[in-house]
């Protein structure tokens, strides 16, 4: 045994079979470990994004097969989103559809979602977000088909998003005739080239619907859901009052900054 040791760390002729071996073992171990973190990346981002899906379901956000939740898993470079047109109470995380940035399958005999070209756009600009969601939420999406932002009324909007809910800008008819999915994520970062994505993270596509984001799947749709509430209040308060005006700097900052940023004390200590 002594001699296997001293020749891992001397390189003496006689022991270079046994150093060779030592390497191969090792390279062979990190191999295996390299697979298994990736399996279990999988396996994670099957449960987490199936029940950000069916967090859709329960919050009312989505009829049928509408809408569509995704996360990812920045370092094995791995997306999960649920497969296209199957019924929500069918799906099992196994059913989630992994794909790599690019959108080629890695995983799942189902066909992805036919947005995920959109969410890999925002996967790709937005760097620190993990999971995106895709609804036809009916408020949010009545102000996305009248192609006005949503404002920002109220505390409950300024706890969440620090401005309006901007909406794109229509797409063109080659956009629409070309790779639709991938444009409707170029509308969206052309959008955002002058708002943070992390302040705001929702968006409304005009004439379409709203996507939102967060840092992983569950936040996304937590997101999406607040997104629904904060559009269908402001909904109600044009409806009392046409000409309400927007929160006050003060109190919007106030709200944002407390449960945002280095100063946040809304909640408990993570
Ligand atoms: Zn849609």
């Amino acid at each position: 045994m002594s001699v296997g040791i001293r020749s891992f760390h001397g390189n003496t002729v006689r022991n270079q079979g046994v150093e060779r071996n030592f390497t191969l073992y090792r390279g062979g171990a990190a191999l295996v470990f390299r697979r298994s973190a990736r399996e279990a990346a999988k396996v994670n981002l099957g449960k987490d994004v199936l029940e950000a899906n069916l967090e859709l379901v329960r919050r009312g956000l989505v009829l049928y097969t509408f809408g569509n939740a995704s996360g990812i898993s920045r370092d094995e470079g791995l997306v999960a989103i649920k497969p296209s047109g199957v019924p929500y109470e069918k799906l099992r995380p196994e059913d989630m559809v992994v794909t790599d940035l690019d959108g080629n399958v890695v995983e799942g005999s189902l066909r992805p979602s036919s947005d995920l070209a959109t969410h890999l756009e925002l996967y790709k600009a937005f760097p620190r977000i993990g999971g995106v969601v895709h609804t036809h939420s009916e408020f949010a999406t009545a102000w996305a088909q009248a192609r006005k932002p949503v404002p920002c009324f109220g505390t409950t909007h300024a706890d969440y998003f620090r401005g309006a809910i901007p909406v794109t800008k229509p797409m063109g008819p080659e956009d629409i005739a070309g790779d639709y999915e991938k444009n409707t994520g170029a509308a969206i970062l052309t959008l955002f080239r002058k708002i943070d994505y992390e302040r705001i993270p929702a968006v409304l596509v005009a004439n379409h619907g709203p996507f939102a984001w967060g840092a992983d799947a569950a936040a996304a749709a937590h997101n999406a859901v607040i997104l629904e509430q904060v559009a269908r209040v402001a909904y109600r308060t044009v409806a009392i009052n046409s000409g309400a005006t927007e929160i006050g700097p003060e109190l919007h900052d106030k709200h944002f900054l407390r449960k945002h940023g280095a100063k946040a004390y809304y909640g408990q200590e993570k």
